[in-house]
């Protein structure tokens, strides 16, 4: 197969890049197994690394039994060091208990390395049938602020309040992001997703930044889609829309709608964009508790997500092979996860994508 991406001039772009890393030095890069299906799937990434010959050096990590204070959360501050040290690493789920009132795993990941966009391709598999066949959507989330901040508290009995931050400079640098993303990538038009009408300031600070923003680039389209219609538009005709960009929670909730389009959570992958040009790669997918240790897990997505990071590393080459191998193995029907309605283990599919490296 091309790549997906290839007829919007993405492959291209990406294959006639200079080589940053000669294939004979290892490179390190953190890997973070996770919580629940993580290990199973983060064993596939490193057995395809392996046996595509992959120069990658894994510094695992794994998250802490207490919590660190100097991270304020059981990741370890060490773990942190690594990813700001080796600038790459790929990231397994992690589970966040709900309202035990612990600092969430994934926030203090963000928060701290200042991951500030989150990108998540989704496009539809070939060979692989679902009620489209044309999905190839980009969705970049404000990955720091908005709903996300953190501040929750009681106001009196029975009365709980939650501020949502929506800041000029993490608007402003998102925007940017996704507008240079759609120049560099061969995409047509952003669309910034929006509740203005409703959350006038806070959703209309963000409007407005992305409206600045746009102005910088005349070549690229720009629209604004208020989040209900979207979704609306998202199910009625996905080709409507190209690269969306909107604040934090819309951005978690589109992006789970979009794997829907396409056949679900094992497949869509999605990378971790920071200050100083950190990249680190996760699935959208979260710690999937219902199929853990059972050898059921797609790796689909992690695997796909490594191959972002591979891409981040200009080791196109490889990234090309390991994508080839995944979109291949899945077309030919043979060998699927049962999510995609086949009855192959994570470990019998991970053969299959082996053998058709
Ligand atoms: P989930 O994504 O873990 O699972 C939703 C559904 O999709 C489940 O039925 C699951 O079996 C299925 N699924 C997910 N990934 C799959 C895969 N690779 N192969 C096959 N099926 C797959 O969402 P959830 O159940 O709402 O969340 C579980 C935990 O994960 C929670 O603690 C949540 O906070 C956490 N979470 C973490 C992240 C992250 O680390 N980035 C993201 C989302 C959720």
């Amino acid at each position: 197969f091309t790549n997906p991406d290839s007829g919007r001039g993405f492959s291209s772009f990406n294959r006639c890049l200079s080589s940053a890393a000669s294939d004979s030095n290892l490179i390190r890069a953190t890997l973070f197994p996770g919580d629940g299906i993580g290990p199973e799937i983060a064993e596939s990434v490193k057995q395809v690394f392996r046996e595509a010959e992959v120069p990658i050096e894994w510094e695992e990590h794994y998250v802490g039994q207490e919590i660190d204070p100097r991270t304020q959360s059981f990741l370890t501050w060490e773990s942190l060091e690594s990813v700001r040290q080796n600038g790459v690493g790929l990231k397994g789920p992690m589970a966040t208990p709900i309202g035990k009132g612990h600092r969430s795993l994934n926030l203090t990941l963000r928060k701290e390395l200042n991951l500030y966009a989150n990108v998540r391709p989704c496009y539809s598999l070939p060979g692989y049938k679902t009620r489209y066949d044309d999905v190839n959507l980009i969705t970049i989330r404000e990955n720091t602020e908005g709903e996300y901040s953190g501040l929750e508290h009681q106001v009196v009995r029975g009365v709980v309040e939650s501020l949502k931050i929506i800041t000029r400079q993490a608007s402003l640098r998102v925007a940017e992001y996704a507008f240079h993303y759609a120049k560099t990538h061969g995409r047509e038009r952003v669309s910034a997703i929006h509740k203005a009408n409703i959350m006038q300031k806070t959703d209309g600070l963000f409007l407005k930044c992305c409206r600045e923003v746009a102005e910088k680039y005349p070549e690229i389209k720009y629209e604004e889609v208020v989040i209900d219609n979207c979704c609306m538009m998202l199910v009625k005709n996905p080709a409507l829309f190209d690269v969306l960009v909107m604040p934090n929670l819309y951005g978690d909730i589109i992006s789970d709608l979009c794997a829907g389009l396409i056949g679900g959570l094992g497949l869509t992958p999605s990378c971790n964009i920071g200050e100083g040009g950190i990249a680190l790669a996760e699935a959208v997918h979260g710690s999937a508790p219902d199929i853990a240790g059972k050898n059921l897990a797609n790796p689909t997505a992690l695997l796909l997500s490594s191959v972002t990071m591979l891409r981040h590393l200009k080791l196109h080459d490889k990234a090309n092979r390991i994508q080839d191998a995944i979109l291949n193995t899945i077309a030919e029907g043979k060998y699927r996860t049962a999510d995609l309605g086949g009855s192959s283990s994570t470990t019998d599919f991970t053969r299959a994508i082996c053998d058709h490296l």
